[in-house]
């Protein structure tokens, strides 16, 4: 039984809960971030399209347009302040036929009002010169020079570490499943036990309308729509040097191009309403849309590159809005929900209005020896080979690589499982260090990132360790065990 009250507890640890978590970290506040599954940047932060929008798209007036504009301008101090892979490559909306542009112009003007520095529509002629893979039926574009791509894994996991250096405690396998209050406080029922508070921020993601009704009698519902994605090698990652976009419609941006901030070439999303909150499967109808669709914008895709497909889950509420407030009929709950895309663009807005709200709540004082920094991990694709060695000089196992495809040496998992909040899986040194993303999908690499997990982590056996937490787990058995036990195979 935790006997501690805190003061707040967030609930999710995406990149809402965990930009919440560091924005409150800079109070003088007792504060933890409570997850479901056993690490963060577990839901739809880890499958998205990662690109940093510059506002043009977001309705007039909206939060979502407010934030998103807010978030972008924020990015760039924010990426060195916490060490997270961001380029500002600039996006292009693409335009193919003469009835479409009074739509590209509107969409430009919204821009503008909402604030978004440097638009332009740019014309065939120098559309080709920016995107020579650009689809022949292109006739012009709105070129948006302060959007970007980054890396949402890191940024996620940049967070999480700053807040918990600041004092915020990270609880995982933790999913709430109800939440009451008595004399003033608020009680999480968790797997972990409960969890006592007197502020609850719900960032989760999908499932924030469950958590609110648990709550309020003005009842919400979130809805989870589906973008399915082909991700393809990095030998294609300069197929367009841009984002990409279609003209956006009802569904939403439409299926893109883009280089990631690996290296790679990723195409989609879809857009489909689906049932079940936690249904990420690909389907070939889906991938078979965002190959037609992508070739609306660019010609040439080089398909037969692909590595791997997968798929992410919008929170969408009904009226396309994020909801940021504390609970009408709920004090000291204070929703963070329908954060769908621009979320990822706007999390650092977020966690600053979501730690205003809480400001206010508990009147709490600053904290003079906040630190901002955190220190990422090496790149050894990005490093010169004189840093390298100096690295393997203080480390030898910085000279050891483990995933070939993207370079990730044996140091660097071993400093993604020491880390607070450090990995626990094969997904969670994925998303701190990079490995397994590369050609392979983790076929060469997984068999030694599990021994140095073993290796790393207190009380974790080969038979334990997974993928992504309990029911992933690579090892069914010894066969030497069970031959000796009668000769089945495991
Ligand atoms: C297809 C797609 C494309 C997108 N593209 C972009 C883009 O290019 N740019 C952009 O800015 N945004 C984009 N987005 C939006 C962006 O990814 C999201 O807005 C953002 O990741 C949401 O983060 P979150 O922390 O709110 O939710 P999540 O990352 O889903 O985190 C919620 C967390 O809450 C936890 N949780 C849920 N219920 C409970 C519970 N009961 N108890 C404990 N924990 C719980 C979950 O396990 C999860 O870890 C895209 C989204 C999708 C799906």
């Amino acid at each position: 039984m935790n006997e501690r009250l805190y003061d707040v507890a967030i609930i999710g640890a995406g990149v809402s809960g965990c930009a919440v978590a560091r924005e409150v970290s800079r109070l003088r506040l007792d504060a933890c971030v409570v997850e479901a599954e056993g690490d963060v940047c577990c839901g739809t932060t880890k499958a998205n399209s990662a690109i940093v929008h510059a506002g043009f798209d977001a309705a007039e007036g909206t939060l979502m347009a407010r934030l998103n504009v807010e978030g972008n301008a924020l990015f760039g101090e924010l990426s060195r302040e916490l060490d997270f892979a961001f380029d500002q490559i600039g996006s292009l909306v693409v335009c193919t036929s003469e009835e479409g542009r009074p739509a590209l112009e509107e969409l430009r003007d919204r821009g503008v009002r909402n604030g978004v520095p440097g638009l332009r529509i740019v014309e065939r002629d120098e559309l080709e010169r920016m995107e020579p893979n650009i689809s022949d039926a292109a006739i012009c574009a709105l070129f948006a020079p302060t959007a970007g791509i980054c890396d949402p894994f890191g940024l996620n996991v940049a967070l999480a570490e700053n807040a918990a250096e600041n004092g915020v405690e990270f609880i995982f396998d933790a999913p709430v499943t109800g939440v009451s209050k008595s004399e003033g406080v608020w009680e999480l029922c968790t797997a972990q036990g409960p969890i006592r508070a007197r502020v609850v921020v719900n960032a989760g993601g999908v499932h924030a309308d469950e958590l609110h009704n648990m709550v309020s009698e003005q009842k919400m519902e979130i809805v989870a729509r589906r973008g399915e994605y082909e991700l393809l090698d990095t030998t294609a990652g300069t197929h367009v040097r841009h984002t990409v976009f279609m003209l956006p419609n009802e569904m939403g941006k439409g299926v893109l191009v883009t280089p990631t901030i690996h290296g790679n070439l990723l195409v989609g999303p879809t857009a489909d309403d689906i049932d079940d909150k936690d249904d990420t499967r690909t389907t070939a109808a889906g991938l078979r849309a965002v190959v037609q669709k992508s070739a609306l914008t660019v010609k040439n895709i080089p398909f037969r590159e692909t590595v791997t497909s997968f798929s992410g889950l919008r929170a969408h509420q009904s009226a396309h809005e994020f909801i940021i407030e504390e609970v009408a009929d709920a004090p000291g709950f204070v929703d963070c929900a329908g954060i769908e895309s621009p979320g990822l663009t706007a999390s650092p807005a977020i966690g600053r209005m979501v730690a205003g709200i809480v400001r206010r709540i508990l009147s709490p004082e600053e904290r003079r020896d906040f630190q901002p920094q955190r220190k990422g991990f090496a790149n050894l694709n990005h490093i010169p080979a004189d840093e390298w060695n100096e690295l393997i000089k203080e480390d030898p196992a910085y000279g050891t690589i483990v995933c070939r495809c993207c370079r990730v040496s044996e140091a660097q998992i071993r400093d993604a499982c020491r880390r607070v909040p450090g990995a626990r899986s094969l997904d969670g040194v994925k998303s701190r260090t990079g490995a397994c993303m590369g050609r392979c999908q983790a076929g060469f690499c997984t068999p030694r990132i599990l021994e140095i997990l073993c290796e790393e982590i207190p009380d974790m056996d080969m038979e334990h360790a997974s993928k992504c937490g309990p029911g992933s787990e690579y090892v069914v058995g010894k066969i030497k065990g069970s031959l000796e036990g009668g000769g089945q195979r495991a």
